[in-house]
């Protein structure tokens, strides 16, 4: 089977974990597979006139903890297996560190830079309106996701009000601050990263003032985390986007990086430094990488090369079972995506809260609520991970994730 399925990888993650612990053969029998997988057509209205037509996905991993919560991926490469391991990555995302949810993910198969805002705007509400029946404050709670943004989450909670006839904030995060959003979301997934990061070189005895970092994607995640990781005092020595990378033994500031980006379209070209590829940087001499774009990243023969002393996954996926392995079989510290990406959904859930209390928390006390969550988990992992020899970072997180929902489907009776 290829190496590069997210879903079979998924499927092998929560397997050694359902064996590792010695759970119930049905535990691996239920969660192997999503509850419900909705396919949609989405026919748009070009700004030419034409119709397109696009497909759509929403996928319901499990609900036993609650309603399941997930993100929407608009990508050209999107695709139905893809989108089911997504979902599943969710579940144990949300159970690693304690949130009341189940795992979902949403996809639409469409390049959204090819797209005007006004057929970006007509696709987003049409999606929604094609999965409305299956989603909901109570049900499946969407968020943003790869080339989706609060904008987006603006027009889709606007459909999806307008389809039950009143404000339906709780129905999606990651939203505007004007329309229920939560401070700190934006910089939640980076946050939570960073605070990983800092726990595990505090661990491992690794300086943060002057360590060096590379970063694969310069997203929503991966330019806060660089942001973030520099106020901690780390150098960023390189960063790349899907265009190209930049390149700076001496360290580059991460906002101006941002700006430079914002303004010519890429990291590529950024005063000072040299051009750099994706497959040099996840190989090149660092303390840290941060691999923050899309899955499949680091297969067996880049992990054969990596010299990085620790792996913090801010994206879903970026490791293959075979390139983890020899990760671990190298002594490289892997922070696993459920946990290292974890700080996203964990700010979802607040907005959440909020929406449904009708009462906003201050930035700090949101990050304030984050920084506990992150902590906790990074130190429940790390305590499973003392289990035995046997147990690298990944097996101890779905360990810990993998035995909560476990837990959830047992006292609900679905386990006979
Ligand atoms: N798409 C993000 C993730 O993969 C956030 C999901 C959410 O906030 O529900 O974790």
């Amino acid at each position: 089977m290829s190496e590069t399925n997210p879903f079979i990888n998924a499927q092998q993650e929560i397997k050694r974990a359902v064996s590792r612990l010695g759970l119930h053969p049905a535990v691996y029998e239920i969660l192997k597979q999503p509850l419900k997988v909705l396919t949609v057509v989405i026919p748009v209205e070009m700004d030419d006139g034409t119709i397109r037509v696009f497909t759509g996905y929403r996928v319901q991993h499990n609900s036993a903890p609650g309603p399941v919560k997930g993100g929407i991926r608009f990508h050209p490469d999107v695709t139905l297996e893809e989108v089911k391991a997504l979902a599943m990555w969710m579940t144990f995302k949300c159970a690693v560190v304690g949130l009341p949810y189940g795992g979902s993910k949403g996809g639409v198969v469409c390049n959204p830079r090819e797209l005007s805002p006004g057929e970006l705007e007509r696709l987003s509400r049409g999606y929604v309106r094609a999965i409305a029946e299956i989603v909901g404050a109570e049900k499946d709670i969407p968020a943003p996701d790869v080339y989706t943004n609060p904008q987006i989450m603006a027009w889709m909670m606007d459909e999806f009000s307008r389809y039950k006839g009143h404000n339906e904030f709780g129905f999606i995060t990651g939203k505007p601050l004007s329309v229920g959003g939560s401070a700190g979301r934006n910089e939640a997934t980076a946050r939570g990263c960073a605070i990983v990061v800092r726990e595990a070189a505090r661990m491992l005895g690794i300086p943060l003032d002057g360590a060096t970092v590379a970063v694969q994607g310069y997203g929503n995640a991966g330019s806060i985390v660089a942001r973030l990781l520099h106020e901690m005092g780390c150098r960023i020595i390189a960063v790349v986007d899907s265009t190209g990378g930049a390149y700076n033994a001496a360290g580059m500031n991460p906002v101006k990086l941002r700006e430079h980006k914002a303004r010519t379209g890429s990291v590529r070209g950024f005063p000072g430094s040299r051009p750099i590829s994706s497959a040099e940087l996840l190989t090149m001499e660092c303390d840290i990488l941060v691999p923050a774009a899309l899955e499949n990243q680091i297969n067996a023969s880049v992990a054969g090369q990596v010299k990085a002393k620790i792996v913090a996954e801010a994206a879903n996926g970026p490791t293959t079972p075979e390139g983890d392995r020899i990760l671990n079989q190298k002594g490289v510290f892997v922070i696993p995506d459920i946990l290292a990406s974890a700080g996203g959904v964990t700010v979802s859930y607040f907005e959440w809260v909020q929406n449904n209390m009708g009462y906003y928390w201050t930035g700090e006390e949101v990050n304030r609520r984050l920084e506990e969550i992150m902590v906790r988990g990074f130190h429940e992992v790390v305590a499973m991970r003392r289990l035995g020899r046997d147990v690298d970072m990944r097996l101890a997180a779905y360990m810990v994730a993998v035995k909560k929902v476990a837990e959830a489907m047992e006292v609900r009776g679905w386990l006979g």
